[in-house]
């Protein structure tokens, strides 16, 4: 289910816009797609928790060593923790991330069997794992397209681009919802971290050349800076 508090952004002005982005987008960008290594649905929970303020680069790099030491949510519920800090000391925020991936498997241990729930409901129980990792985990692991993965690049572009104005990820998942077309759900997400890492980036966004420009209520504030 989508959030509740829905702050429906759907004039026809921005449901229009949207599709015409996206279609410019995919066009754009044909090969969009996740950058994380797993085989399986816990690999993809623990490489997406794992994968907060880090690039998916630095994320494989640490998982190929990981995924061999550990196989199953047992093996994370019955880490040491300071073993499990240790071995994603580069991933960043280290310490939160080994504490949400060590709870996270006891939950799922104690609650789930050893398996991934399949359920929104379900995982959002789980710590560290919030809309944003349960939406990339149902729609990978279990191609259920529940909502929007709203990570900082879906929030910069979208805001950018008038598509919300709102700054709570959830309430941006909502209004980008409220807009879009349904079989593009699983899709967005994916095709604005592009647009945002390779040209709407975060300190300079690149307007000038920008295939957005003339759609993007923003571009005229960046190009007269
Ligand atoms: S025109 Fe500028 S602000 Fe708008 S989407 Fe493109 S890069 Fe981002």
């Amino acid at each position: 289910m989508p959030p509740k508090y829905s702050t429906a952004n759907n004039n026809s002005d921005a449901i229009q816009r949207l599709q015409v982005c996206l279609a410019i987008l995919k066009k754009m960008y044909p090969d969009a797609k996740p950058s994380l290594n797993y085989r399986n649905p816990l690999e993809l929970l623990v490489a997406t928790i794992l994968s907060a303020q880090s690039t998916d680069v630095q994320i494989n790099r640490v998982t190929e060593k990981l995924f061999k030491k550990y196989s199953t949510a047992k093996d994370y519920a019955n880490a040491d923790l300071m073993e499990l800090e240790n071995d994603i000391y580069s991933t960043g925020f280290y310490k939160n991330k080994a504490k949400n991936i060590k709870g996270a498997a006891e939950l799922i241990v104690e609650h789930y069997n050893g398996k991934v729930p399949e359920t929104m409901e379900d995982l959002v129980t789980l710590p560290g794992v919030g809309r944003k990792t349960a939406n990339i985990v149902l729609a990978r692991a279990f191609g259920v397209i529940e909502g929007i993965a709203v990570d900082t690049h879906v929030k910069r572009v979208s805001r950018r681009l008038n598509f919300t104005k709102n700054s709570d990820p959830e309430k941006i998942e909502a209004d980008l919802i409220s807009i879009a077309p349904k079989e593009e759900l699983d899709s967005i997400s994916m095709i604005l971290i592009y647009h945002g890492r390779k040209i709407c980036q975060a300190r300079k966004p690149k307007c000038e050349i920008c295939i957005l420009k003339n759609l993007c209520p923003s571009s005229m504030i960046f190009m007269c800076k």
